[in-house]
Parts: C-alpha cells; structure tokens; sequence
C-alpha cells in the first residue's frame, strides 16, 4: 500500500482518489456537456462545453477560489477531447486566454482561463497564442446590466502581440451575457484579426441576464 501515501481526496466529494478527480465525479461532470455553439447577445459565436450546475460549477469554484491550478488544465482537456470529437477545427485557430488583472492573478497564483485555455491547447494541437492583457482593474460585472457591463468593461483589454490575419479562439471558465468576452473580442478586431470566436466550460442553464 505504499501508494496510500501519495493519495488525496477528490476534490469534490472528498473521498480517496488516485486521480486529481474520482471516476464517479469524472463520469459525473463529463455527462452533463451541453455541446453547443452559441451566438450571444452580443455577437458573437461561442462553443458552451457544459450546464454550470452541481459538480461542473463547484469544480469551477474550486479552480477559482481554492488554489487548484491543475483542475484548470483537468478541464481544458475534457473541452479539447470534445472538440475533437465534435469534429471542430484543428487548424487555423489560435487559443488566446481572457486575461485577469496582474494584481488578482498575483492572489490566486495564477489565471484560471489561462489553465484552460493551454489544457485545450496541448489536448487539440491549436496552439496557445497570448495575445490580450488587462488594460485596468474592473470592478466585479455581478448585478450590472448588459450596458453598464460594456461602459464598465471599455478599454478593458489590450494587444500584447500582433494578431493580423490570424483567427482567435477565447478561451474562459463561465459565460454569462458574453460581456467580457466582446470586449476582448472588440480590442482584437481592432487589430485585423480575421475572425473571433470563443470556447468556454460553462454556461448557466437559465440565464438571467438574458430575460
Ligand atoms: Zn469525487
């Protein structure tokens, strides 16, 4: 039993695993995929892996909150092996990540779309490319409405590399009214990209915003 040692407690349902994530949350989470690309409100196409419920949203809270890089890359495996199977592209796109402010990366050690964004990268073969940084602070988007979102997020986002004639595939953890991913997708139009679209783990199953 001398691997006894080196187990620890999924994650979520905190029994032993000798995964980073127990075979019945895996199954779990892996059985809920709402496999669909959708256009948002504001414009754009984004491929929705999973519903943000039960297991997917509280190991999304973890990857966020508790220090868990590694169920980042956990992820964006899990979304690369379904594009794959999904039949998406395996060429052309370039995965860039939705940046998080330095300071709030600097308290949370790392950014979490980022983790996933290279999980998916090294899964799908698109290759990561980090073009966007945050320009400013923001403050937090919760309870804003779709205006005071975009007014809030304006200038957010800026080019750290060139991204002409290149097609960008964004990367984040929760897509909610799609705010924060247009105002990425805004700065990098402005640079000539040739097309922007986004992948992201989950999206709410009754989204509020939208009502
Ligand atoms: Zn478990």
């Amino acid at each position: 039993m001398g691997h006894w040692l080196f187990q620890r407690n999924c994650p979520l349902c905190s029994r032993p695993a000798t995964a980073l994530v127990c075979p019945k949350c895996e199954a779990d989470v892996a059985s809920q995929p709402y496999s669909s690309a959708v256009i948002t409100s504001v414009g754009l196409r984004v491929y929705v892996w999973g519903t943000y419920r039960d297991r997917l949203r509280r190991l999304l809270e973890l990857l966020k909150y508790a220090r868990e890089p590694a169920l980042g890359d956990w992820l964006g495996e899990r979304v690369g092996r379904w594009w794959l199977n999904r039949g998406y592209p395996r060429h052309g796109y370039w995965v860039a990540a939705v940046p998080i402010h330095p300071e709030r990366r600097q308290e949370r050690g790392y950014n979490q779309a980022e983790r996933i964004a290279r999980g998916f990268s090294d899964r799908t073969g698109l290759p990561f490319y980090d073009c966007l940084a945050r320009a400013r602070a923001t403050p937090a988007l919760h309870g804003l409405n779709p205006e005071q979102r975009q007014l809030t997020l304006h200038g957010a986002f800026k080019l750290i590399r060139p991204v002409n004639q290149r097609s960008i595939l964004l990367v984040d953890d929760i897509l909610t009214t799609g705010s924060t991913l247009r105002a990425c997708a805004t700065e990098l139009e402005r640079s000539n990209c040739t097309s922007v679209e986004a992948v992201v783990v989950a999206r709410p199953a009754f989204n509020r915003s939208d009502r």
